[in-house]
């Protein structure tokens, strides 16, 4: 199931991208990825950390890098609701 649904940690606005396990860094959980929200009054690209089942568990507002030195793909969003 690609189709994630979240909340943008800067704007709390509803966000929804597709995710697969080929964007993630699978060599470590949870993994980051950049999270773009591609809205023109946010903008903002933020670091979501996923589980093996891409289930997201937290959050951080800068751009992280990973902890294995893999780059971090970004990902933008679909649009918001
Ligand atoms: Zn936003």
């Amino acid at each position: 199931m690609p189709l994630k649904f979240d909340f943008c940690p800067y704007c709390q606005r509803k966000i929804v991208f597709n995710l697969t396990e080929a964007d993630i860094d699978t060599a470590h959980y949870p993994s980051p990825i950049y999270i773009h929200h591609t809205d023109k009054t946010c903008d903002k690209t933020s670091t979501f950390y996923v589980d093996s089942l891409l289930r997201v568990s937290y959050k951080e507002l800068d751009k992280k890098e990973s902890i294995t030195g893999n780059k971090v793909k970004t990902v933008n969003t679909i649009g918001t609701r």
